[in-house]
């Protein structure tokens, strides 16, 4: 009796197996290595389809999982860079990176457009760079833009930037 019932999970087993679509999976190519990797997936019986790339092709297919552009990432550490000397300033935000860079630029009489000024030259989006992200609360983003600040060194931010921001990693 329990013969037959297990005749027929064998059929029903083998039946969904077939009708299963076999989902792809991109490789990269490093030869020999790739080559057994694929066998040995196949003896698996993993219901693959090894699709087979160039390593350049791999990079390209992330990009797929569309990356948010830099100026509209939000809740970052970002660092400016004087695109005619050494000058560097840290700063975070919370907002569209693009909005804080607009600031920068539109607010004459602070740091960053004040020394642009100086050295006869513009604050433009490419000299800014994402220097980290956070999901978490303001007051992490905050302690992140001290360690940098502390780290890098800025000389475009005050010493009260120092100050300020070095007491609330105590928290
Ligand atoms: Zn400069």
């Amino acid at each position: 009796m329990y013969k037959d019932n297990d005749e027929k999970k064998t059929t029903t087993t083998q039946n969904d197996t077939e009708e299963r679509v076999k989902k792809w999976m991109f490789l990269p190519y490093h030869g020999p290595v790739t080559d057994t990797y694929i066998r040995k997936l196949k003896n698996s019986g993993a219901l693959i389809k090894p699709i087979i790339t160039t390593t350049k092709m791999i990079d390209v297919l992330p990009t797929l999982k569309a990356k948010i552009p830099k100026e509209f990432q939000s809740n970052v550490v970002y660092q400016f860079k004087c695109s005619r000397c050494t000058s560097t300033y840290v700063g975070k935000t919370w907002r569209h990176l693009f909005i804080r860079v607009r600031e920068h630029r539109n607010k004459k009489k602070q740091v960053v457009r004040k020394h642009a000024d100086e050295c006869n030259t513009e604050v433009l989006m490419d000299n800014f760079k994402i220097l980290t992200k956070t999901n978490r609360n303001n007051d992490f983003l905050e302690t992140l833009e001290a360690l940098f600040i502390k780290e890098l060194k800025p000389d475009l931010n005050t010493k009260e930037d120092f100050r300020n921001k070095e007491l609330r990693l105590k928290f």
